[in-house]
C-alpha cells in the first residue's frame, strides 16, 4: 500500500439526476496511484432554512434553474485549488481545506453540495487505498473508540405526507421502527408490514402509489387515520408484543402560518394549533399509539417552544431536532444548553463535509443525545450514510421505505455489513 503516492491528482464532477428528477452532483477524485473515489450528493425538499447553502445555477433555461454547472466549476476549480496534491487519507485536513475555500461558514460561495461531494469522494478513495471497508476506514480516520460495531435501528417511512406526497396527511413521515433482534429481521418485518398496508389500502379503494421516500401516499382523511392504518398493518403481521414502534416527522416548519413561530396550520385537516395545543396533541398521540419519536414537532426557530415540548415529552418519547439543528455544532450546542431535544437528525449535506458531520454527531453523543443518520427526499443510490451510521455507532438510521432503489440501496448495504460483521 503506497500511501505516499495516494495524493489527489484531479477532481471531476458530473451533473446527474436525483430520485426526484432534479439535478445533483456526482464527484470523482483521482489519485496519482490511479485510485478513483466517487460519491454523489442528496438534496432535501423540505430543507431547513439554516442548512448550509446548496449551490444551483438559477439559470431558468436549464432544468428550471436547478442545474449544477456552477457546482461543477466549484468542485473542479475553486475546491480543487485547495486540495490538490493532499494525501487522501488525511480526511480532517482535506475537510479543513474545503472549509477554508469559502469565507462564509454557510458555504455560499463553494456550495455545500460541491463541498460534500469532494469530502465523501476522498473518504471513499482513502478507504480503497487502505483496503478497509468504508465504515472501518471512517473509524480509523477519526480515531473513534474501538467499541464493538453495532447496526443502527432502522426507521422505515411507510406513509409519506406533507411536502413529500400529494396525500391526506399534514405530517410528513410515518415510520415503522421494528424492535427486532437483527437488522435483517427488521427489514423483513418492515417489508411484511408494507405488504399488509398495501392490502389494507387497496381493499378500501385507496391509491397505492408511493411518495418521494417510497412510502404510500393514499388520500386518507388525515393524520389519525394514517396512524390507524399503520397500526392495523402492524397488527396483521403479528409481531411479538411491543416489538414495533412508530416514529413521526412532522416537519412543522412547513406548517407555521407565514413563518409565525408558535402558530401552526394543518391545511389538509383545516385545523389550527397554537404551540401549546400542538404539544398537548403530541402527548395524547404518545398515549394512544406506540410512538417512539417525534421529529421537528415545532418550527425551526421556535426555541422557547422546543424547551416546553422537550420538558413535557422527553421521558416518554424521543424529541428529535432536524430543521432545528441542521447537523450544525453551533445549533446543537444551543439545543443542548436549552434542553430542547433528546435526539437529532444527522444529514451530511446540511453542513457540507464529513468532518463537520462527525463533529456534530460526536457532540450529540457526549451529551447523551441519540443520533439518527438520515437520507434526503432527493437521493441517489449512493450508500455512504449506511457506512457512516455504523462507524458512528448511531442509534438509528432513516432511509425511507422498503421500495425505491435509492432507499433500498442503503438498507441492502447495511444487510451486507451485518453479514460481514457476523463472519
Ligand atoms: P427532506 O426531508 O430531505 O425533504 O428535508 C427529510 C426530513 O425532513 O427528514
Ligand atoms: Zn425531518
Amino acid at each position: 500500500m503506497a500511501l505516499k503516492s495516494a495524493k489527489i491528482k484531479s477532481l471531476h464532477a458530473l451533473e446527474i439526476l436525483d430520485s426526484r428528477g432534479i439535478p445533483t452532483l456526482e464527484v470523482s477524485v483521482v489519485l496519482y496511484d490511479g485510485t478513483v473515489g466517487c460519491a454523489s450528493v442528496p438534496a432535501g425538499t423540505s430543507s431547513g432554512s439554516h442548512e448550509a447553502y446548496e449551490l444551483r445555477d438559477h439559470d431558468e433555461k436549464r432544468y428550471r434553474g436547478q442545474g449544477m454547472m456552477r457546482a461543477i466549476e466549484s468542485v473542479e476549480k475553486k475546491i480543487f485549488r485547495h486540495v490538490e496534491g493532499m494525501v487522501v487519507d488525511s480526511q480532517q485536513e482535506i475537510d479543513k481545506a474545503i472549509v477554508s475555500a469559502d469565507p462564509d461558514p454557510q458555504k455560499s460561495h463553494i456550495g455545500s453540495n460541491a463541498a460534500l461531494g469532494v469530502s465523501l469522494a476522498c473518504a471513499r478513495a482513502a478507504a480503497t487505498v487502505s483496503g478497509l471497508p468504508l465504515y472501518r476506514y471512517i473509524r480509523e480516520a477519526y480515531q473513534m473508540p474501538d467499541t464493538r460495531y453495532r447496526l443502527p435501528q432502522p426507521m422505515f417511512n411507510l406513509l409519506n405526507g406533507g411536502a413529500h406526497a400529494d396525500s391526506g396527511m399534514d405530517i410528513q413521515e410515518f415510520m415503522l421502527v421494528p424492535q427486532a433482534a437483527s437488522f435483517a429481521e427488521s427489514v423483513r418485518w418492515a417489508a411484511e408490514t408494507f405488504a399488509e398496508l398495501k392490502d389494507i389500502l387497496a381493499s378500501r379503494g385507496l391509491a397505492v402509489g408511493v411518495g418521494l421516500e417510497g412510502g404510500f401516499s393514499p388520500g386518507l382523511s388525515g393524520n389519525r387515520e394514517a396512524l390507524n392504518v399503520l397500526a392495523q398493518a402492524i397488527q396483521r403481521v403479528s409481531l411479538p408484543a411491543d416489538s414495533a414502534r412508530i416514529a413521526l416527522d412532522v416537519a412543522a416548519t412547513l406548517l407555521t402560518r407565514g413563518g409565525q413561530a408558535g402558530e401552526y396550520f394543518f391545511k389538509r385537516e383545516k385545523a389550527s394549533f397554537s404551540r401549546d395545543q400542538l404539544i398537548a396533541w403530541y402527548a395524547e398521540l404518545a398515549k394512544t399509539y406506540p410512538i417512539l419519536s417525534i421529529e421537528d414537532g415545532l418550527g425551526e426557530d421556535d426555541w422557547a417552544g422546543w424547551q416546553i415540548l422537550c420538558k413535557r415529552l422527553r421521558d416518554t418519547i424521543l424529541v428529535v431536532g432536524d430543521d432545528l439543528t441542521v447537523t450544525s455544532t453551533q445549533r446543537l450546542q444551543k439545543a443542548i444548553d436549552t434542553q430542547a431535544i433528546s435526539a437529532l437528525i444527522i444529514k451530511p449535506n446540511q453542513v457540507g463535509t464529513l468532518s463537520q458531520t462527525i463533529a456534530c454527531a460526536q457532540l450529540a453523543h457526549q451529551h447523551g443525545i441519540k443520533r439518527i443518520v438520515s437520507h434526503r427526499s432527493g437521493d441517489t443510490p449512493d450508500t455512504f450514510i449506511a457506512d457512516l451510521a455504523v462507524a458512528l455507532g448511531a442509534e438509528y438510521i432513516k432511509a425511507g421505505s422498503v421500495t425505491r432503489g435509492e432507499r433500498v440501496a442503503k438498507y441492502n448495504r447495511l444487510l451486507q455489513i451485518e453479514k460481514e460483521l457476523s463472519i
